[in-house]
This record gives structure tokens, sequence and C-alpha cells, in this order.
């Protein structure tokens, strides 16, 4: 998961980070507190142990004057006092053993957890050891200095990671989701929005170069674009020439299978090259003639043109018209629904159906055609709205067409900021959907 998360992975990095930052510095103050415990024992305590160490080897220790000095010392100088005799090995720590061989003085070095010890000599030898805890106000043990001085820094580091991590987390993050958010757009083939981060870093250099890209792929798009329009401009002329020649030619040889054959391929090109410029005019924004369109009233022209070579082919043409007030540009959306309804009726074999609707559902109006034909495939239906795209090759030089009829729907009803769907059961039908906004009032 760490992996693939860029989130988890700027965390996990940060805790690690602050919990190194919190363990140099906790031993940091460790040393500093230890230095300081062992300078106040010298300065302060040190004296005060082995004058106590002194009386209680003066007194006897062991003997009744000797506990009678030690209670009196308790309550003299605020201090707790145990004594222990040298051979009671389970009580002495052997630290203070080891340390006790090497010192003149009986004292103790530093204190052992919350006690200072110190060897009590008699004459030059050492009898026993005492145990020495001061009372407050006198504190100097570990313990209670740690409590104040020890764990703040902890508290004071994990409150900053706490609120510094998620602001580090969004900071780096939420340019990123903008940017995944934008790429998007680009891939969805929205070549307009630029792709921009207001960020000096790397983050914004790489928002700089996908914007030079979408710059760069727009520019290559118009350029072929362009040169379609162009070339299928250019064709018109010696397209009609040759026609003329065609029917010249006819003239002079009479019928002939050849002149047949060679006045269908001149049609071929003729519909093909039209559709070219119409589709790139469409797209290029070609002004539109706007008006008040009622897509009832286009569908039952479009339906009743096409009725008798629905008949003919053996295929059932319905048409279930509501009222469908829209606004656009009426030859253009006569082109585009009878595009869809051409292509329901070419390929629907005999015998099957094909419904024609129109209706307006809240504020969008619907044309809709609805055939039981041969249907597409899920690979084909994302493709089918590409110029040429054709998904089969054989069937589809079988039922004749380039390939540009879906194109040039999107074309128009993107002009007309509607939305064109293809919904399809291979080997059972196809349903195509034309919403636009509606005209209200
Ligand atoms: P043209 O429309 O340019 O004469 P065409 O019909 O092949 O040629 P489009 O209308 O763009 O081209 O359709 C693209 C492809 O989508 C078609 O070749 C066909 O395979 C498929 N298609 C479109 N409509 C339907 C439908 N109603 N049923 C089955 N397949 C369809
Ligand atoms: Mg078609």
């Amino acid at each position: 998961m760490l992996r693939h998360s860029l989130i988890l992975k700027i965390y996990a990095y940060a805790v690690v980070a602050f919990s190194a930052l919190a363990v140099v510095i906790y031993f940091a103050f460790d040393t500093m507190m230890r230095n300081q415990e062992v300078s106040i024992f010298q300065e302060r305590v040190s004296p005060q142990v082995t004058f106590l160490a002194d009386e209680v080897a003066e007194a006897g220790p062991g003997t009744p004057a000797g506990k009678a000095r030690l209670v009196e010392l308790q309550r003299g100088m605020s201090v707790q006092l145990w004594y222990y005799p040298w051979s009671d090995s389970t009580h002495i720590p052997a630290k203070l053993r080891r340390e006790a061989q090497d010192m003149e003085t009986g004292a103790s070095t530093s204190p052992y957890g919350q006690f200072y010890w110190v060897r009590v000599d008699q004459a030059g030898k050492a009898i026993g050891a005492l145990r020495v805890r001061f009372r407050p106000p006198f504190r100097s043990n570990r313990q209670q200095q740690s409590r104040r001085f020890y764990y703040w820094p902890l508290l004071v580091i994990g409150m900053l990671a706490l609120v510094l991590i998620p602001p580090l987390i969004y900071w780096v993050i939420h340019p990123l989701r903008r940017l995944e958010g934008l790429v998007l757009r680009l891939a969805d083939g929205d070549l307009k929005t630029p792709v921009r981060l207001d960020r000096q870093d790397e983050l914004g250099r790489l928002a700089a170069a996908f914007d030079s890209m979408r710059l760069q792929v727009r520019r290559m798009l118009h350029e072929k674009e362009h040169l379609l329009t162009d070339v299928s401009h250019e064709l018109r002329g010696p397209l009609t020439r040759m026609a003329l020649a065609q029917d010249l030619l006819e003239d002079d040889l009479g019928n002939n299978p050849y002149i047949a054959r060679l006045r269908k391929e001149l049609g071929n090109l003729d519909t093909l090259t039209g559709e070219l410029l119409s589709l790139s005019r469409n797209r290029h924004g070609v002004p539109l003639t706007v008006s008040a369109v009622d897509l009832s009233a286009v569908a039952g022209e479009l339906v009743a043109e096409r009725d008798l070579l629905a008949g003919q082919t053996g295929i059932t043409l319905k048409a279930a018209l509501a009222p469908a007030q829209t606004e656009g540009d009426a030859a253009l959306l006569l082109r585009a629904c009878g595009n869809l309804i051409d292509n329901a009726l070419k390929y629907t074999p005999s015998g099957g159906t094909v419904l024609v609707e129109s209706r307006l559902v809240n504020d969008r109006v619907i044309f809709s055609v609805t055939d039981t034909g041969i249907g597409i495939t899920a690979e084909a239906l994302p493709h089918v709205f590409e110029p040429f795209y054709r998904p089969d090759a054989a069937r589809s030089r079988e039922t004749g067409g380039s390939g540009l009829g879906l194109a040039i729907v999107k074309a128009i009803i993107d002009r007309h900021r509607g939305d064109v769907t293809l919904a399809s059961t291979d080997g059972q039908g196809t349903t195509a959907t034309i919403s636009l906004p509606a005209l209200i009032g």
C-alpha cells in the first residue's frame, strides 16, 4: 500500500524524521541533566553526605547510640537514613562496592536512583554503607527533575508533528490532485483549458510541461483538421469537372457498364468529400443559423422520408413523438437526427424494428433511435464517434459508408451544447440518444 500512496509515504517519512529528532533531543537533554546532577552532587550533596557518614561512624553504627544519632540527624537535616553493614551484600549496590575500593573518602560519585549511597569507614576500613534520601525542598533526585525537564521536548515535538504534518501533506498532494484533474481533462480531449499551477517548484514546472504539450497537440490537431478541410475543398473542383467529362463521355459512347461504374465511384467520392467538409466546418464552428426547432417535427419529417425505404427492406419503422422544443440550426439538427436513423436502418436486418422517439425530460429534450439490429461490440463502442472508424471492415464494406456519420453527429451536437450517446448490445440492437437543452416558454 505504501508503494502506491504518496500520502502514506510522506506521512511515514515525516513520522520517522520527527521521531529521530525527538530521540536526538531526548538524549541531548538526558546528557545535560546527568552532568547537572553530577555537579549538584559534587558541590552541594557530597559534603553533606560525607558529613553524615562521619557522624554515623563516630556514633558507632549498629549500637543504640549510633541508632539514636541516626534519628537525631534525620530530624535535624530533613533527610531519611538507612544504615547497612558492609557484609549486607543484598542491599548495598554493587556499583558502590566497586567504587568504594578506589575511593579515599567514603562518598559515592553520583546518585543511585532516588538515593545517595555513601561508604561508612572506621579507622580507614569500610564497615557499612549509608543510604541517604533528602526530603524536599532539597530536590536532587533524577525522577523529580526528569518529570519537569525530560518530557516536554517530546511533547512539543509530538504536537508540532500533529500540527505540521497535515498541512505538509496537503501542500504536496493538493496541487498533484489538481494536476491529475487537469491532465485527465486533457486526455478527455479538452485542449482549451490550460494546465497551470501557480508554483515555481517542480510541480509548477511539471504543469508547465503539460501545458506546452497541450498547446503542441492542439496545434498538430489544428493543422491536421485544416489539411483535411483544404484537401476536401480542393477535391471538389476536379470532381465537378470529372462529372462533367463523364457526362460528355456518356453522350459520346452511350450506355456503357464502365461509365456506370465510373458514375458510381464518382458519386461515392463526392459524398465523402462533402461529408469531410461538413465535419470540419462543424468542428471549426462555422456560424449557426439559430431558431426554435421542435425535434418531434424534425423526426416526423425524417421518418416520413424513410418510410418507403424501410418497407422495401422489410424493417418496421415506428415513431413515438412528443413535442420537444429546442433551439439550434434546423438543417444541422435534421442532419444529425437523420444520420442516427440512417444508421439504425443500415445496421438492422430485414424483419427488425426501428423506433424513433422524441420527448421532453425536465429541462432537456431527448431524441432517440432504438433498433433491433446487429449491435456494436463493447470494444468498438468507445470508438464509433471517431472519424473513419468502422469496427468490422467486411460488414462495413457490404453496407457502404465512410465512417464519418457519427463523427458529424457529434460535432453538430457538441456545437449545440448537447450530448450524444450510444448504448448497444452486440447482436441485439442499439439505442442512439441525443439530449439537448430544452427551449422553455
Ligand atoms: P457513414 O455514416 O459515414 O455512411 P458509417 O455508418 O459506417 O458510415 P458511422 O455512422 O460513423 O459510420 O458509424 C460508425 C460505425 O458504428 C458503423 O460503421 C457501425 O459499425 C457502427 N454503428 C453505428 N450505428 C449503429 C447501429 N445503429 N447499429 C449497429 N452498428 C452501428
Ligand atoms: Mg452512418
